[in-house]
């Protein structure tokens, strides 16, 4: 299958998940993740429509950038961010996924020329391999960002264990769409935090049903080719 093949087939999936969610399609932003595709594929996702680009590394993230002349994309970095490299990437991207502790916070807040549109990234699902906050310490976490100005809180950001339990993914995402909704209860001027990371290649689909506002797609779209 061809890039827009397979960008057909999950148009078709986000389409039947927001109807039985009765949400709008363009509530949901799709992110091509391309850390496993060479610069040509992703060049084709681009042609095929995708505007939202995500990479989880940093040399990922500057290969393509060098290659793709195109200036309507938005760059997603969506993967742990060491604070010694924030300098390299923080004022070329649109959008971090990754932030999960207060020292990230202070080296981007001290390199970053205009304020970042960040994801507080949460671990829902308790699983050691997984970074982020654990759920209880978000409410805690999100207002000692106050005294980072670069910092904007556009949502929370979480990833599913890669089982088969649907139901268990699903109080994954519900669990991260309430928290979400609290910090936004907050009203605070630098944690909007009205956006929704969720869902990846197996399991957006429940996703979009429980909410997500950004998904994140790799090998269902662009397959694996490294
Ligand atoms: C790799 C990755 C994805 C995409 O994974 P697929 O299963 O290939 O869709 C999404 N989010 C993050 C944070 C990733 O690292």
């Amino acid at each position: 299958m061809t890039v827009q093949e397979r960008l057909q087939n999950i148009e078709q999936t986000i389409q039947n998940a927001c109807d039985n969610a009765r949400r709008n399609r363009e509530d949901v932003n799709l992110i091509a993740v391309t850390k496993y595709v060479s610069v040509e594929t992703t060049q084709a996702a681009i042609d095929a429509g995708i505007v939202h680009i995500g990479e989880n590394r940093i040399e990922g993230l500057q290969s393509k950038q060098e290659n793709i002349k195109t200036d309507h994309i938005k760059w997603h970095f969506i993967g742990t961010l060491q604070s010694r490299k924030v300098k390299e990437i923080i004022n070329n991207i649109d959008y971090l996924h990754s932030l999960d502790r207060l020292s990230l916070a202070k080296e981007i807040n001290k390199r970053a020329q205009e304020p970042v549109k960040c994801f507080i990234q949460v671990n829902v699902s308790g699983e050691e391999s997984k970074h982020g906050l654990v759920p209880d310490d978000v409410m805690t976490f999100v207002q000692k960002l106050k005294d980072y100005p670069k910092i904007s809180v556009v949502g929370l950001m979480t990833m599913a264990p890669y089982i088969e339990d649907e139901t268990r993914i699903r109080t994954i995402f519900r669990d991260l769409k309430e928290l979400q909704l609290s910090v936004q209860k907050l009203e605070l001027p630098f944690a909007p935090c009205c956006e929704l990371s969720m869902g990846m290649s197996n399991d957006y689909h429940l996703a979009v049903e429980e909410g997500a506002t950004f998904i994140r797609i790799g090998t269902a779209l662009v397959g694996k080719e490294m």
